[in-house]
């Protein structure tokens, strides 16, 4: 009796250690991937010097792979998409940060937002001028206020109670943007007066930006997707202009259920079309692949509406999809898989 009791005692010991190896080998060789982009828009090959594409290029893979290291080391999603945003933020080549677009009045305004999959919780910033890192306040919006979304001045005063660095506006200056400012004034004035009508010259300057928003999304060890946008927004936009960047489920989407998005393009359409939710909810509902729910609202939704842009995406499987309607969209990822990826054309 005593001697099955010690027996079945010594098997339960013995298989719940097994048991325990498994998982932890399990939760070491779990999939781990990050995707980034450096937003979408009319990317002129003609002017594509090797040159520049190797600068992209570059700053891209870094991004990138900041993002993978933290996640290779067991970290969050979450904090992996921060690393990553930060560095594209912080790189006069995209437009958000430093290199941020110029309003009409010569500005810069930046959103920003973030969402975890897992929780479900988000935050976002809108028209900020004076903080470094928008998706750094994002995140503090997130974790240290009661709120989703702050804009203007509330987020600015959030920012400074938090101790977050803050600079001048014309930190985020660079003489590339600006003189897309110039000639985007020089374009509006001809079309007004051509038209007699600013809104309807103003919707002819769309097509012509070079959009160059940022974004990451990203799966951890434990199996946690998360998504985050940073932008100056449209050159040119209207002082106030919010764009789909700090709008959850516009711009920026994740849950664990279905998918982690993020976007760049046109704004207003993002907005309108709810983009990145639609493609989460397409896929949770549809039972469809995430490329597919992916595909249909890009190159299918949004093309007959006339919304230029791109996305891209992640599921809890690891699996990434990254579509775009416009000429270009800089992009890359790394997954555990052994894939990766860094490009901007349709043929990269
Ligand atoms: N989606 C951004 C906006 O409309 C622009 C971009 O993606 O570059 O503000």
């Amino acid at each position: 009796m005593k001697s099955t009791l010690l027996l079945s005692t010594f098997l339960t010991i013995a298989s719940s250690q097994l048991l325990f190896a498994e998982q932890a080998q399990a939760s070491d060789e779990a999939i781990f991937a990050i995707a980034i982009h450096g937003g979408a828009g009319t990317i002129d090959r003609s002017k594509m010097t090797a040159e520049k594409r190797l600068a992209y290029e570059s700053a891209l893979k870094q991004a990138r792979d900041s993002g993978y290291a933290i996640l290779a080391q067991g970290k969050s999603s979450q904090a992996a998409v921060i690393a990553a945003i930060q560095i594209l933020e912080n790189s006069p080549l995209f437009n958000a940060g430093k290199g941020a677009v110029y309003t009409f009045d010569g500005e810069h305004e930046l959103d920003a937002s973030i969402m975890n999959g897992k929780t479900l919780n988000a935050g976002a910033v809108s028209g900020v001028k004076t903080v470094k890192s928008p998706i750094a306040l994002a995140e503090s919006v997130m974790e240290k206020s009661v709120h989703v979304m702050l804009s203007g001045e509330g987020a600015e005063d959030f920012a400074r109670q938090q101790g977050l660095a803050s600079v001048e506006n014309s930190y985020f200056d660079t003489d590339a943007r600006y003189q897309s400012l110039l000639k985007a004034k020089k374009k509006l004035a001809e079309k007004e007066k051509e038209l007699k009508d600013f809104q309807a010259a103003h919707k002819t300057l769309n097509n012509e930006y070079k959009y160059g928003t940022v974004g990451a999304v990203a799966l951890d060890k434990s199996g946690t997707i998360t998504a985050g946008t940073s932008t100056g927004g449209m050159t040119a936009k209207r002082f106030g202009r919010i764009g789909d960047a700090p709008i959850i489920g516009a711009g920026t989407y994740a849950n664990n259920d279905s998918c982690a998005v993020s976007a760049t393009g046109h704004g207003e359409y993002f907005i309108r079309y709810h983009v990145a939710a639609d493609i989460c909810a397409r896929m949770q509902y549809q039972g469809i692949s995430l490329e597919k729910a992916a595909d249909v609202v890009i190159n299918d939704v949004l093309v007959k509406a006339g919304g230029s842009g791109g996305i891209i995406a992640i599921d809890t499987a690891g699996n990434i999809t990254m579509p775009f309607n416009s000429t270009g969209m800089y992009r890359a990822s790394k997954s555990s898989n052994g894939d990766e990826f860094v490009g901007i054309f349709k043929d990269d």
